[in-house]
């Protein structure tokens, strides 16, 4: 077992990390206090690939293998400021580029996924409903209805990322009620402005506030079935896959943002002094931070460990809920602790600390909340 980066790797982690730092961070606190999501700095940041790193070149991804992937996630969550850009861009990769590469028919790779992939076109995958959050499969109740050559789709989605950004739709309707998970629900393309989708307001948020959170309703909306991913009844197996990949992807970007914040609290605890010596010399702080620390080196080997397991096979179940539930709360613990350093200065906008915080909490919510995720792992456990 090798756990150093390659040379290569290594330039891959500076180029994002420089790009990010140069390119991605203007004005972030103006973004975030007007709840702005910034066009240009997404075109930016997909000019470099960062919508689709592993999707293969021939489909304008970059062509990243597994590993080189949560590499540049990490660099992108350590370089940027922005956390709402970063979910937004971890989010499409997930949810569009790679079950579009994983999934796609190849008629859906060529109408959609070289655009998807190189974030020429937005796209946000929706399953979360007013009355199915954690338990999505069994009480959604969108549905999709065959009709000729096409799906009538009826139903509202509530909670969805870049729902005012996106321009196509990975949403997932009941095509069978009564084969539930496995083979009663689809997965199916909808492209913004199709008759019948209608965008609702974004709502105002505590944190990731670059990036519109909202819902949209379905009414007799017309998807033709050539649009109907992994096959009718395919749903679960397209969910399954997003998730996976949005678990350790974006979370690769948190371990890059705690590195981030673990180094910005050190600085500041060998330089503020008070009791006549700097804080990081009084026992207290400096041992927050070693377990600052050490939460960072744990969620970083889980997050390779299941990019690993991912690249190895299709899967990557256990380890990418142990990612989830564990890296979440680790970044939330990380950021908090990192106000508690810098004292009062830590609760100023200004200083961008108390930012991270607000953007770390919905981590423990999003992709599947850590309570559920336990569940999961007590599953895999027999339990
Ligand atoms: C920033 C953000 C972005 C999001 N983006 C998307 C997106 O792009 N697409 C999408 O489809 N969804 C998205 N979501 C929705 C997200 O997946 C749901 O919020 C999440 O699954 C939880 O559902 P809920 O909010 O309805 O909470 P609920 O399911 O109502 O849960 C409330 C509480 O009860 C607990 N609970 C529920 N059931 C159980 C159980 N069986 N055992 C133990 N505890 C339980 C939960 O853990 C939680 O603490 C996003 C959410 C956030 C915050």
């Amino acid at each position: 077992m090798d756990l150093d980066f390659t040379p290569e790797q290594k330039q891959l982690y500076e180029e994002v990390v420089e790009f990010a730092r140069k390119e991605l961070n203007g004005d972030i606190e103006a973004r975030d206090r007007e709840e702005r999501f910034s066009h240009e700095q997404w075109k930016k940041a997909c000019e470099k690939g960062m919508a689709g790193l592993p999707v293969p070149q021939e489909y304008g991804g970059r062509g990243l293998d597994y590993i080189s992937t949560m590499i540049a996630m990490e660099a992108l969550g350590y370089g940027c400021e922005d956390s709402g850009l970063i979910f937004s861009l971890g989010a499409h990769m997930a949810t569009a580029s790679v079950v579009l590469w994983k999934l796609g028919t190849e008629a859906q790779k060529a109408k959609y996924l070289k655009r998807v992939a190189t974030g020429q076109m937005p796209a946000i995958g929706a399953i979360t409903e007013p009355n199915a959050g954690s338990d999505a499969f069994a009480a959604l109740t969108t549905t999709a209805v065959r009709d000729g050559d096409y799906y009538i789709v009826n139903g509202e989605k509530r909670n969805i990322s870049c729902t005012t950004t996106s321009e196509l739709f990975n949403i997932f309707a009941v095509t069978d009620k009564n084969k539930g998970f496995h083979g009663g629900i689809t997965a199916l393309l909808i492209e913004k402005g199709t008759p019948g989708l209608e965008i609702l307001p974004p709502v105002s948020k505590m944190g990731l506030r670059t990036m519109p959170l909202g819902g949209f309703k379905l009414n007799n909306v017309r998807v033709p079935a050539e649009n109907i991913l992994g096959g009718v009844g395919g749903g679960g197996q397209v969910f399954n896959v997003a998730m996976d990949w949005e678990r350790v992807t974006l979370f690769a970007s948190h371990v890059g943002t705690m590195q981030r914040v673990l180094e910005k609290t050190i600085r500041y605890a060998r330089m503020r002094k008070q009791g006549g010596q700097t804080i990081g010399k009084h026992q207290a702080i400096a041992h927050k931070i070693v377990d600052m620390k050490m939460l960072l080196e744990a969620s970083r080997l889980l997050v390779y460990k299941a990019a690993s397991n991912l690249q190895k096979s299709m899967g990557a179940s256990m380890e990418s809920s142990m990612v989830k539930a564990y890296v979440s709360e680790a970044y939330v613990e990380v950021a908090r602790q990192c106000i508690q350093v810098h004292g009062a200065i830590g609760y100023w906008t200004s200083t961008g600390v108390e930012r991270v915080l607000r953007d770390a909490i919905a981590s423990t919510i999003y992709s599947g909340t850590s309570e559920i995720h336990r569940n999961i792992v007590a599953r895999w456990l027999g339990l």
